[in-house]
């Protein structure tokens, strides 16, 4: 892209080699935020981008597409959805202790399973779904509310960065389960060496900067 605004953005993120372990290049976006001008062009040019597309749902994964996604997610009139690493959001455990209580009490059972049926109605958007994948070393896991996203929604996805591109295909498979279709993931970093954009099933990626 030549847009002149991409070279400003690219200055500012900072490239800490052997961090965190040996032989990678962290792409630091902490550098970025430091500077207003920088950070409102990033947003910006996503902004411009989705605006108008008939995007209703901005799915963040966390960490730092918690930094990115809100501020598009309110400039495009969508809401905003973490993607969270596992055991962060609540679950509607409140059915299970409920339903626990009913079986326990005779006398409770019939009032119990009718308040059970009524909370399971409207709770179950509290119902958590997870995919796990893997990474160079390891595995990790992300979680989404199933009832935030209803089935038709058109979602974008929003991370700072994409490696391997395994992270943004869990979460393309989080709101697809969930019935959504992903228009698009967006990046503000590109690694292209590793190759991720192969890993997203022909899913359109847009980046603001490749890094080598
Ligand atoms: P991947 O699943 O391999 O595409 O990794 C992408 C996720 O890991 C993103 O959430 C990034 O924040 C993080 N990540 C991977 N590699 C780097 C890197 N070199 N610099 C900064 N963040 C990275």
């Amino acid at each position: 892209d030549d847009d002149p605004r991409i070279h400003g953005i690219k200055s500012k993120i900072r490239v800490v080699p052997n961090f965190p372990k040996p032989e990678i290049m962290f792409q630091d976006i902490t550098t970025l935020l430091l500077d207003p001008k920088a950070f409102k062009d990033t947003i910006d040019l996503f902004v411009e981008r989705y605006k108008g597309k008939n995007i209703s749902v901005v799915a963040g994964i966390e960490a730092r597409g918690f930094i990115f996604g809100p501020p598009i997610a309110l400039a495009i009139g969508a809401k905003f959805v973490p993607l969270r690493k596992p055991k962060k959001l609540p679950e509607a455990w409140e059915l299970k202790s409920l339903l626990h209580s009913s079986i326990c009490s005779k006398m409770g059972l019939e009032l119990g399973l009718l308040t059970l049926k009524n909370e399971l109605e409207q709770n179950s958007q509290g119902d958590v779904i997870r995919e796990e994948y893997i990474l160079e070393y390891g595995r990790d896991c992300l979680e989404m509310h199933v009832g935030a996203v209803k089935p038709g929604e058109r979602a974008l996805v929003v991370d700072d960065l994409i490696a391997t591109g395994g992270t943004l295909c869990a979460a393309m498979n989080l709101l697809e389960r969930a019935g959504a279709e992903v228009a698009e993931c967006a990046c503000v970093i590109e690694l292209p060496d590793l190759k991720g954009r192969a890993r997203l099933n022909g899913k359109p990626l847009y980046v603001l900067v490749e890094s080598h």
